[in-house]
């Protein structure tokens, strides 16, 4: 199920971060060591009542003159514009109504994306009631008071938040037609493929024109079946600084993400595998998607018949957790194993979906405990009465044991290898839940 995505957007020093942080509390997602976007929080999932929904700062401002700042939000509000269901827009009471607020307002305006109007730092109602009106001239709706810092009116807030939602996210017509996100650095050939799609004679393609969020998805078919690709390379910026850029790419890759039933991370054969195509698939892994990495420009690279082991050696190394992905050596530029890719991809959204009745499941359970006694602390051993099956995409199991804490992750980690063992669920992340049961 895709999540909607909310973008933060305004001037700085309006409360921006405060407000991220109070909404995202502990469940923030920092892109590590990423220079320039270390310190940043970039997106973060924040639940509202029954609504969970991706809030991403599209921040980025160094205060400096105003006309700098003025381009600045409007670059902002575009990549809101871009990738967001619902725009926050928030403004400072203290600061009051600016040029640069009325600007950006219009600019959203015109977009027909839902926005919702803040005015921070509204610590105190019956100070600032007076003051907040003044911002209904920025002709974007009723705006709603706040204090990020003191976590006042953010319910409200919330509540027109999601009452701007799609009515169910993944309700477009094409429903049941597969998704698969293309992310990789740039120039690993993102484009090429999509282009070699295209230009295939054994695929169909018709453009999609739906959502603003979809100027980039991609119809194919292939083999008589329909495949959407989401592409992110299509809307590079140029220029700017080198934060900025990778601020943008980091949102481009998660947005497209969390649309796709399957992720395809690209790498460059020439270059093998780095730290930033790391982070780029530990997006794909930590929001439980399917996951095939494509080794690209395979063309390109002297071979012998040791280089394949090599490079998938390398991949598996560098690529730790995320041991189940499934690789696939291919060209953009000659299609090469571009087949094997499609066959590939609809294994991957078979597991995904798979599901595993809870006796043959307990079969496995029951063989996998009689060959390695669960573990145990201070006398006590985990004892594990059953386990099932709870949901798919990614597939998700619950295991009852009579004390959590006694589950050692290397033995959930056992429990994983022997279920793969039986059912494979190759390209696919397994969740597993432990519960206590009396
Ligand atoms: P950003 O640049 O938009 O991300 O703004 P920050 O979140 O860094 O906040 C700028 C300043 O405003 C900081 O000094 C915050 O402590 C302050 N601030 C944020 N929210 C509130 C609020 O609700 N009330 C008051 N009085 N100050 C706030
Ligand atoms: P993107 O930034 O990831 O979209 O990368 P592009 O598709 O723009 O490709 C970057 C460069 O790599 C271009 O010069 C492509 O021609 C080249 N390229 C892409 N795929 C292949 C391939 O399979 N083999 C070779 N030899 N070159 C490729």
């Amino acid at each position: 199920m895709s999540k909607p995505v909310v973008a933060i957007v305004g001037r700085p020093n309006v409360g921006k971060s405060t407000l991220f942080n109070a909404l995202a509390g502990e469940k923030i997602s920092i892109v590590k060591d990423t220079p320039g976007v270390t310190r940043d929080r970039i997106y973060a999932d924040v639940t509202w009542l029954d609504k969970t929904f991706t809030m991403i700062d599209t921040g980025g401002i160094e205060p400096d003159s105003s006309d700098i700042i003025l381009s600045q939000m409007r670059e902002q509000a575009q990549i809101a514009i871009d990738t967001a269901d619902v725009i926050i827009f928030i403004t400072d009471v203290h600061q009051g109504l600016v040029d640069a607020d009325a600007k950006v307002a219009d600019m959203l305006r015109r977009s027909g994306k839902p926005v919702v109007l803040v005015v921070n730092k509204v610590d105190s109602v019956q100070k600032f009631m007076m003051d907040v009106y003044e911002f209904y001239n920025l002709g974007i709706g009723e705006p709603i008071p706040i204090s990020a810092a003191n976590r006042m009116g953010l319910g409200d807030m919330l509540d027109e938040v999601i009452k701007d939602f799609p009515e169910d996210a993944d309700t477009e017509q094409d429903e049941d037609i597969p998704k698969i996100a293309i992310v990789g650095k740039p120039n690993v050939g993102k484009s090429s493929l999509v282009n070699k799609l295209l230009g295939e004679d054994r695929v169909i393609v018709s453009d999609i024109a739906g959502t603003t969020r979809d100027a980039v998805d991609t119809r194919v078919k292939w083999q008589g079946k329909d495949y959407i690709f989401i592409d992110t390379a299509g809307l590079r910026r140029k220029g700017k600084v080198k934060e900025e850029i990778e601020r943008y790419s980091v949102i481009r890759t998660v947005t497209a993400v969390e649309r796709a039933d399957v992720v395809i991370v690209m790498i460059d054969a020439s270059e093998g595998v780095t730290e930033q195509d790391a982070k780029i698939a530990g997006i794909a892994h930590e929001r439980g998607k399917g996951v095939i990495i494509a080794v690209n420009k395979w063309d390109a690279i002297e071979k012998n018949d040791k280089t394949i082991y090599k490079h998938t050696n390398r991949i598996r190394e560098v690529l730790a957790y995320m041991p189940y992905a499934e690789l696939v050596f291919i060209s953009a530029k000659t299609g090469l194993r571009i087949s094997r890719m499609f066959e590939t991809i609809d294994a991957v959204i078979e597991n995904q979906t798979l599901r595993i009745q809870t006796g043959v499941l307990n079969e496995i359970l029951s063989e996998a405990v009689a060959m390695q006694q669960p573990p145990s602390d201070k006398g006590k051993r985990l004892k594990i009465y059953y386990m099932t099956q709870v949901a798919v995409k990614p597939p998700t199991f619950v295991i009852f044991v009579n004390d959590k804490e006694l589950m050692h992750f290397s033995y959930t980690r056992y429990l994983e290898n022997k279920i793969r063992d039986a059912f494979g669920f190759a390209g696919t992340s397994l969740k597993f839940i432990v519960r206590e049961r009396g």
